[in-house]
């Protein structure tokens, strides 16, 4: 069964970046009939907030994109523990002292050298009463994570094909701070497992967590912690995507703040944000599909390219537009104005950039409309369709034939006056479907009023 997660920290809304992680991780559970968890990464209690779990849980079921399950990390810091115990036992964990001043001296002299700032393992070099010793200052220590210098780190990665990392090319990771609390890398990896996760899918700014995690996995099954808790025992598939950037190529700040409320703000569809992110950065044309199985059907992490995806707004208005054309009156009605129908929708429809935009063209049907000055001919003509107004299954066809006919007139002189006195426009809906939306009264009436006007 194909397991995938969505790991948010809920330090602020969902952004454009995070959708396509969620999404993209939603499709791979989806269209291998497994499950997609949401795991809420709030393990840092300082900058995590109940409002942003809640905006997150929001946005996904705004956006579509179901969850089968949830977990929180901050209900499961015991197994943070337990792992931590066991690691430690087996050797993987070690203490270190140094301040943060300290490790960034260290940093500066390698980088000084010319040299990759490694951390120098210092804290395994200490001897027992030298640790005694920092324990009697009271310094608490924090944790590393050892990495096994002699374990190759190798996986192949769903996206960027073979990776390969020297381990001793890696510092050990700071697992957990001296108050105790945690970094992201041993929960992570110790859901994974006990989440049963078979596929990691996340941006490419992960890359080389993953080479750390994959040694801190086969740890935790080497010490059987897997098998006690029952969870996995097998790596996950691991596939990194790569970021997404502005037109620009930059990522840019304004893209970091582009969330699910701004889009929905400016009228875009969720389907418009679907189609896009589903294929932005992929061999497949982005293309205004509606139709999840459609997207579903192509989806292939074998077609996700290694150049950063270029996210642009008017490629976001574009694909909405279209989508919003394709919307049945079903899928809209609840965002209509009251007494719009579906007749009306479909005479609207073509018109619209957004579902919003109807309230502006409803008021064409409602009224009051703002009438031109008409030429003295005009009102005449007017008058004279007033009178030849005639109700059938196709008024505006019947109408305009027997005024070419009686008048003389064709194009814009036949129809614009019509228009104009019908709907106080120069422009707007296809006439033969809004004429009916009208209705036989409040046509004639403004024929009427403005060959009177
Ligand atoms: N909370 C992590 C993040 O948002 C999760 C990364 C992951 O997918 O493992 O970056």
């Amino acid at each position: 069964m194909t397991i995938t997660r969505f790991a948010p920290a809920p330090t602020g809304r969902l952004h454009v970046g995070n959708i396509r992680t969620a999404l993209h991780n939603w499709m791979l559970a989806r269209k291998a009939g497994g499950k997609f968890l949401l795991r809420i990464d709030d393990t840092d209690a300082a900058r995590s907030k109940e409002e942003y779990v809640e905006a997150i849980r929001e946005d996904l079921a705004w956006l579509g994109i179901e969850t089968d399950m949830e977990e929180r990390q901050s209900l499961r810091l015991e197994r943070y523990d337990a792992a931590f115990e066991i690691l430690k036992a087996a050797g993987r964990i070690y203490p270190a002292y140094e301040t943060q001043q300290e490790l960034e001296l260290k940093r500066k002299v390698l980088l000084g050298r010319g040299l990759p700032p490694i951390y120098d393992r210092g804290a395994l070099k200490l001897s027992d009463e030298e640790r005694a010793a920092k324990e009697a200052e009271g310094v608490a220590p924090h944790w590393r994570f050892k990495l096994d210098h002699d374990e190759p780190i190798e996986w192949e990665d769903g996206v960027r094909g073979k990776q390969k990392f020297d381990a001793s090319q890696l510092s050990d990771p700071v697992i957990r701070r001296a108050d105790s609390s945690w970094l992201y890398m041993l929960p992570s990896t110790v859901d994974d497992i006990e989440m049963g996760v078979t596929q990691v899918l996340r941006g490419e700014d992960h890359v080389s967590n993953t080479a750390v995690q994959i040694q801190m996995f086969t740890a935790l099954y080497a010490a059987q912690f897997s098998a006690a808790s029952g969870g996995a025992n097998e790596l996950p598939k691991f596939a990194h995507e790569a970021l997404l950037v502005g037109r620009e190529g930059k990522l840019s700040k304004r893209l970091g703040s582009l969330g699910c409320d701004a889009f929905r703000e400016r009228g875009i569809e969720p389907e418009a944000i679907i189609a896009l992110l589903a294929r932005l950065g992929t061999s497949l044309p982005v293309e205004p599909i509606a139709s999840r199985e459609t997207l579903l059907e192509t989806f292939d992490l074998s077609t996700f390219g290694r150049a950063p995806a270029k996210f642009d707004d008017a490629d976001l208005d574009r694909i909405n537009t279209a989508i919003v054309h394709q919307l049945g009156f079903a899928d809209v009605s609840d965002r209509l104005p009251e007494g719009m129908g579906e007749e009306a929708w479909h005479a609207i429809r073509p018109n619209l950039e957004t579902v919003g935009g109807a309230h502006d063209y409803w008021r064409i049907v409602t009224g009051p409309i703002e009438l031109p000055d008409f030429s003295d001919e005009d009102r005449a003509y007017l008058s004279e369709a007033a009178a030849a107004l005639e109700w059938n299954d196709n008024p505006w066809g019947a109408l305009t034939s027997k005024l070419k006919d009686s008048t003389g007139r064709k194009g814009k002189a036949l129809f614009l006056p019509l228009r104009q006195a019908l709907t106080g426009q120069n422009h707007g809906p296809d006439m033969g479907d809004l004429l009916p939306v009208l209705g036989e009264e409040v046509a004639r009436r403004r024929l009427e009023r403005a060959s009177d006007s």
